[in-house]
């Protein structure tokens, strides 16, 4: 017996002593309320996070054991392809593992969506973080240095050809590999203040029909601020479009999902990440929220509100299981997201996992 299912056989026998009468043998109490489903199964997903060291055989073998059935695999960023031979993005791998690995997942039950880190370059080789940087295509601060992320850059979103660079990913690798999804992540601007490179000016004045006399100060604190969220709001819509196109061009039908900030509000207001607006217009079919947070309380309230802004069947709650050193509190968190009644939950991440050599039982 796992621990899981010994604290849910607990659980149950607690429930039964404070019953007056036991219930009938066809409720529903007795059992784990199964979350409504989108599909035919729930999604039972962990983030793969370095697919460049991923062992597919070890991995989907554990996954299955452990009642998974989704894996969400970076295969781009902004900056590199973790697949060979790619004519847009400089490769970073010279084998393929992907198609052996995807058969391998399929075998075992596991669909495989690959995951595009758009606007952070992720792995990016020194040399060609210099040639973006050079070429201005890299986001830029206040004082017009580029952002850093643990010394990587970030791709200006405004940018045609940066937003290229990602639906070319997502061409290429439609065209290669049999995935069973598409998934956006970063697909937004920089937490730091940005981007305020001589584009984003430029761009931004053309809208605004306006010359802006002290920049950035004008859209950081000035009377341009809101227009400015707005502007960077409509640069993210149009990514997020241009991507979906991109993905039903190619192969109609095939699920699409952008792992987002939870809070509807903070993600528009802080990140441009309009993921409300994506859904409504068919460019999403599901979000998966990045709801990392360890008291379970605090975890309830954030699905709860996630819950009241989108239908089950389009959410997919994101569990920072890396923040959780104990099996049960993972566990405890998969039974809040099943009775808000999410399509399913996606931990962060598979390689933290792999590293505490420990993997929860979601069955
Ligand atoms: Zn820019």
């Amino acid at each position: 017996m796992t621990i899981a299912s010994r604290i849910y056989s607990l659980a149950v026998l607690l429930l039964l002593a404070g019953c007056a009468s036991p219930p009938p043998p066809t409720t529903t109490e007795t059992s784990p309320a199964p979350a409504p489903q989108a599909s035919a199964t729930e999604v039972r997903a962990v983030w793969v996070s370095d697919t460049t060291r991923l062992n597919w055989d070890t991995a989907t073998a554990a996954l299955q054991r452990a009642g998974f059935n989704t894996m969400y695999v970076n295969i781009a960023s902004g900056g590199a392809a973790f697949y060979p031979r790619s004519a847009v993005l400089p490769s970073v791998v010279s084998k393929d593992e992907l198609e052996r690995g995807i058969q391998l997942a399929h075998q075992r039950g596991i669909a495989v969506h690959a995951k595009f880190i758009a606007a952070f370059m992720f792995k990016v080789p020194p040399s060609f973080q210099q040639q973006l940087t050079a070429a201005n295509c890299v986001s830029r601060g206040p004082d017009g240095r580029p952002v850093l992320q643990n010394g990587q850059t970030w791709l200006c979103p405004s940018q045609k050809i940066n937003r290229g660079l990602i639906t070319g990913a997502i061409r290429e690798t439609l065209a290669r590999y049999p995935v069973d999804g598409v998934q956006l992540d970063y697909i937004r601007f920089c937490e730091q203040p940005s981007c305020f490179c001589l584009h984003c000016r430029r761009q931004f004045e053309q809208a605004v029909s306006a010359q802006l006399k002290r920049w950035p100060a004008d859209v950081m604190s000035g009377a341009f601020t809101s227009r400015f969220i707005e502007w960077k709001q409509q640069v993210i819509n149009d990514w997020m479009r241009e991507c979906h196109d991109e993905v039903r061009k190619a192969r109609p039908g095939l699920p699409i999902s952008a792992a987002v900030f939870g809070e509807i509000a903070r993600a528009r207001e802080e990140k441009a990440q309009d993921w409300k607006l994506w859904l409504d217009r068919g460019w999403l079919d599901y979000v998966c929220t990045m709801t990392y947070t360890a008291p379970l309380a605090d975890f309830e309230t954030r699905v709860r509100g996630q819950r009241e802004t989108v239908p089950g069947q389009q959410l997919v709650v994101g569990i920072g299981s890396w923040k959780l050193r104990e099996l049960a509190d993972i566990t405890a968190q998969v039974e809040i997201v099943r009775r808000h009644g999410a399509a399913g939950f996606a931990m962060f991440s598979y390689d933290d996992f792999a590293g505490r050599n420990v993997l929860p039982s979601v069955r």
